[in-house]
């Protein structure tokens, strides 16, 4: 056990470590000192994960603390900017030294791969709750927005859909799966890999974006109320893993439509710039599938591929439904 300035003594703070260009001034003062690019803007978002709620008591702290920074850098990713620095305001029931332990290297793992720096948070006694809030930097005028979607252009998916609402519904005790088929999917859903190169390198190509926490069908329908646009979704062509795709087709839908927890970008792109967006994701590292196309009609239709409509009555997550 430890008290609440050791916890963020051994755990929060890397003294001595040369500190990121941005960062003029760390943890340990009442606030961080940043200095953005000159002339780029800031970049703000948090993201809050509760116990019970936004995971399961079972997960691993190094896991915890991976997916905590994960799915804030994947909103980042999704306005195409540049990481710089992040801070951590944290819950803990007690002053559990192995369980910050753990949390503190899941989260500087994920830092360190994105050379970004913890600059500040605050630790407090109360039931286990983290909420991380990151900054970064991107140009005037080319940070990806939900508004952009014109009629026309392609809609486009990152990586592969399904596998973290697979794993949830096996939590459930809905599915079951074989050992290596369940470590996979829920590895899928503890350990998400935030699409922040892809997010870069569609500056200036996608039209607008959005990253996927609650679900396609509810997360583009942000993007298609933002951009006044509708669009048609080819359900069959949404990427999934072999796990998923030997699933029912009425639970494969539920994965890949109402999922939530992909964190993958869906994002829009001009036609005729498909060969932009493939060079783009292998520059990124991660496949980039077209899944759709935005039209003026109001309205989200999802077909399959024969172009036969398909019925998916799933509501987007809610925390208050
Ligand atoms: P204050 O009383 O001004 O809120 P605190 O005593 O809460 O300051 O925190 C002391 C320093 O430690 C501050 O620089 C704060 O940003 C930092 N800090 C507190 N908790 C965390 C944490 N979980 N991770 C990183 N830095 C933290
Ligand atoms: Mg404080």
């Amino acid at each position: 056990m430890a008290g609440e300035f050791e916890l963020i003594a051994r755990h929060f703070t890397r003294p001595g470590r040369r500190a990121a260009a941005a960062v003029a001034l760390g943890v340990g003062d009442d606030c961080a000192l940043l200095t953005p690019a000159p002339g780029q803007q800031l970049a703000v978002s948090s993201d809050m994960l509760v116990e019970g709620r936004h995971f399961l008591s079972t997960v691993a702290p190094e896991r915890l603390g991976h997916k905590a920074l994960a799915v804030n850098l994947s909103d980042l990713a999704a306005c195409g900017a540049e990481p710089l620095a992040f801070t951590l305001a944290l819950a803990l029931p007690r002053g559990d030294d192995a369980f910050a332990a753990g949390l503190a290297r899941g989260l500087f793992a994920l830092a360190d791969a994105h050379g970004i720096e913890l600059v500040g948070g605050d630790t407090t006694a109360g039931p286990l709750n983290l909420c991380i809030t990151v900054i970064g930097q991107v140009p005037p005028g080319q940070a990806l927005l939900r508004s952009g979607a014109r009629a026309g252009d392609t809609l486009w998916v990152s990586g592969r859909l399904g596998d973290a609402r697979l794993a949830l519904e096996v939590f459930r005790g809905t599915v079951e799966l074989a050992g290596s088929a369940f470590d996979a999917v829920r590895r899928a859903m503890e350990l998400p890999e935030p699409r922040v190169a892809l997010g870069l390198a569609l500056r200036g190509l996608a039209t607008s974006a959005i990253d996927l926490s609650d679900g396609l069908v509810g997360d583009l329908g942000h993007v298609l109320a933002r951009s006044g646009v509708g669009a048609t979704v080819e359900v069959d062509a949404i990427p999934r893993s072999a796990v998923v795709a030997a699933m029912p087709r009425a639970l494969q839908h539920t994965c890949v439509l109402a999922g939530g927890d992909d964190y993958e970008l869906l994002f829009t792109a001009p036609p005729g710039q498909d060969d932009a967006v493939r060079a783009a994701g292998t520059r990124a590292g991660v496949t980039v599938t077209p899944v759709g196309r935005i039209e003026a009609t109001a309205g989200l239709r999802l077909i399959d591929a024969d172009g036969q409509p398909i019925v998916f009555t799933e509501r987007a997550f809610d925390h208050f439904a």
